[in-house]
């Protein structure tokens, strides 16, 4: 098979890297580490994301296993640019696509499996799925999971949290691997987790998390859970092209959709991206929309929310890639595995 080099421009090269060394070099696409997992080069990550925009990943590179993963990080030079996504529900991939490696975990990383007191999950398996496991085995702190439609390897990085509770509260241990390939168990102290943020730095890769509950009744745990549906069924859009809470709430004073509404914002529009009228921190696809229209109406509210309260907002959706128009050419897909990776 030929493989389309994603980035055969080498000026385009010299620009993403700013390097003239790394512009010498042969595309990544060409010299990429031996894999049993599976390779694409340029493949659009607009259907990996929930707000269904964004450019091509450079290479997309989904590991057979952790032995793959590894070998594959082992071998992968420190300067190659390097990222992790979920189910990007909290993502924004810019226009021009994401240079270097963007790796996602695949099915090989979705167990889900109960001891005791404890849930150990792949990092790719869903919150939601966490949360039906942990209900049936009748352990209770898991429930503010069911709502939040990421994975679980997104939900420490973005110490994810609903209904005052939040991933922390119940992290007993993550297994995580850096960007030379090596594993560890890390405890909950090594990754500083605070509201929505994780200080492990950003090339670490989760693959396992323990998490840990508390025995409760059946059917007080699915009452939980159904009231936190209704709250969310109530407040947020449903069935939307959207990123979840664009902006965190602020340390103190009012949250993030109160400033955004004070500063009239709601149902603001620029392109195809429009403030969600029913929650306005939220920001939504309304069929159109590219990932600049949706990132400018956001700094559009920043601007606004600044100049009527003085508050700096601060970005929780994970804004990620180059704009365009220095976008990626699309390419090929060389797939090695025998059909496990999703
Ligand atoms: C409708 C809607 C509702 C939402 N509600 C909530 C909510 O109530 N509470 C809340 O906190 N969030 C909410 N979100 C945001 C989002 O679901 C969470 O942030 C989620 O944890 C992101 O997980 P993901 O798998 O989609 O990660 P992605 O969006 O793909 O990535 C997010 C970040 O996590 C990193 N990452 C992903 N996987 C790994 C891994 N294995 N190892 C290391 N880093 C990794 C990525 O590099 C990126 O920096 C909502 C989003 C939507 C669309």
């Amino acid at each position: 098979m030929t493989l389309t080099p994603a980035l055969h421009d080498s000026s385009l090269r010299a620009r993403l890297s700013g390097s003239q060394a790394l512009a010498a070099r042969a595309p990544l696409g060409e010299r990429l580490p031996a894999t049993r997992g599976r390779i694409s080069l340029g493949r659009a990550l607009s259907g990996m994301t929930w707000f269904g925009v964004g450019g091509p990943a450079e290479v997309l590179f989904k590991p057979a296993d952790l032995e793959d993963l590894r070998a594959f990080l082992a071998a992968l030079p420190a300067s190659d640019p390097l990222m992790v996504i979920g189910v990007g529900s909290n993502l924004l991939v810019r226009d021009g696509g994401i240079p270097g490696v963007v790796i996602r975990l695949g099915r090989a990383f979705a167990e889900v499996r109960v001891e005791g007191e404890h849930i150990i999950a792949g990092a790719a398996a869903l919150d939601a799925t966490v949360a039906r496991v942990a209900a049936d085995a009748g352990l209770a702190g898991f429930e503010f999971l069911a709502g939040i439609p990421g994975t679980l390897g997104g939900a420490v990085r973005m110490n994810a949290g609903a209904h005052g509770r939040c991933l922390a509260d119940l992290l007993v241990s993550v297994r995580a691997v850096n960007r030379s390939g090596h594993s560890s168990t890390l405890s909950p102290d090594r990754l500083s987790l605070s509201y929505r943020h994780c200080g492990l730095p950003e090339d670490w890769i989760f693959t396992e998390v323990t998490l840990k509950g508390t025995p409760d009744d059946h059917s007080a745990i699915a009452a939980r859970m159904a009231a936190y549906q209704s709250v969310r069924a109530d407040s947020q859009p449903e069935r939307a092209r959207t990123g979840g809470s664009t902006f965190a709430n602020p340390p103190e004073g009012p949250r993030a959709w109160e400033l955004i509404d004070r500063a009239g914002c709601r149902g603001l529009e620029l392109g195809g991206a429009r403030v969600s009228d029913k929650h306005c921190n939220f920001l939504l696809n309304t069929g159109t929309a590219s990932a600049t229209d949706l990132e400018s109406l956001g700094e559009l509210v920043r601007e606004r929310v600044r100049a009527t309260s003085g508050v700096d907002l601060r970005w929780e959706i994970r804004r990620v890639g180059i704009k365009a128009p220095d976008s990626l050419p699309s390419g090929d897909t060389r797939d090695n595995t025998t059909g496990d990776a999703s």
